[in-house]
Formats: C-alpha cells, structure tokens, sequence
C-alpha cells in the first residue's frame, strides 16, 4: 500500500486543520472545540507527485478517560504503522508537559519524524519555533494550517523522509 504519515499531537493544536490544507477539503472534522476529532482518519494525499496515506488521529492524551484511553491506543497503533511522523505542536503556546511526553516516546520511533511548529500565521510568531527545539526532534517546520503559510515547505520534507 501507500506510505503511511502520522499526524499526532494534543488536541487542539490544528491536526485535523493540517490535513484539510494537505487534501485541500474538509474532509477532517475541525471543530472550536478541543480535542473534537476523536476518530483515526485516514485519507489520500498526493504531494510533488508522491501519494501517501495520511492518517489523523485523535490526539494524544495519555492519561484521564476511558475515551482518552481508547484515543491515546489508536495513537500509538498509527505511530506504530507508519512510515513518518508528524508531531504537531502550537507554537503560540509552546512545548507543553504533554508535548515533551509524547516528544520523549517519538524519539525512539524508527520511523523518521518531523516536528510542525503550527499557528505560525506570519512572520512575527516565526521566533517562537526555536522553544521546540528542546523536544529534541530537530529543527520544527513552521506552518500556518490555517492560512497555508510553509505547508509546501513541510510537505517538501514530508516526501524526502518516505
Ligand atoms: P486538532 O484538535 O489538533 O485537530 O485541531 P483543529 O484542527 O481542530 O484546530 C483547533 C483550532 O485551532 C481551530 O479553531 C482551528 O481553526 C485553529 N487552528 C488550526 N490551525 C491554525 C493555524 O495555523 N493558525 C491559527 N491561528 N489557528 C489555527
Ligand atoms: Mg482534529
């Protein structure tokens, strides 16, 4: 099949907004609220002529609710599944607890993985992508979801990590 890349991260950093820019439609479900998507979701991508699987998951929470739970394992089984790893995080609120928690599981992922330094809607929030460096994952990719800003950069990379 396709190579699969994995979309993970707390809720409400903009994963399910970062699939809709790659796929060009809402096709995830993107709600005000957090943590809505609760469901993996797997669609097509094609960028530079290379087709993928991306794969949306419902966010990463590794403690609290039975749903939580359930949310959290079909994280882990995406990770597990996948050919490279998307670890979105908000750079407007920075590397939370949570963030370093799933940050210190991906680093000893096989698949490569790429951090996206998201809400970066212009230049002036540019500066707040060098906090993550402390996930230890390498230089994020800053992206605007929202607004398309640097998605074409990070699919770049995307396609040169399958
Ligand atoms: P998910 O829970 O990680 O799937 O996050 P969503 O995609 O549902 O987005 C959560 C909220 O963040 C929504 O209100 C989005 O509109 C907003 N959001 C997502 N990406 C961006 C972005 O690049 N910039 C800004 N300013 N807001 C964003
Ligand atoms: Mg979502």
């Amino acid at each position: 099949g396709l190579p699969v890349v994995a979309i993970v991260g707390r809720p409400n950093v903009g994963k399910s907004t970062l699939v809709n820019r790659i796929i060009g439609r809402r096709e995830a479900i993107v709600e005000e609220r957090p943590g809505v998507t609760r469901d993996r979701k797997e669609v097509e991508a094609e960028w530079n002529g290379r087709a993928f699987t991306l794969v949306d998951t419902g966010g990463w929470l590794a403690r609290g609710s039975e749903l939580d739970e359930k949310v959290s394992r079909q994280s882990e089984q995406a990770i597990a599944s996948a050919d490279a790893i998307l670890l979105v995080v908000d750079a407007t609120t920075g590397a939370t607890e949570d963030d370093d928690r799933v940050a210190r599981i991906l680093r000893g992922a096989t698949a490569p993985v790429l951090v996206v330094a998201n809400k970066v809607d212009g230049e002036s929030r540019e500066h707040l992508v060098w906090d993550l460096l402390r996930l230890g994952l390498g230089d994020p990719h800053p992206v605007s979801a929202l607004h398309g800003r640097g998605t074409g950069d990070l699919l770049d990379a995307v396609v040169d990590a399958l």
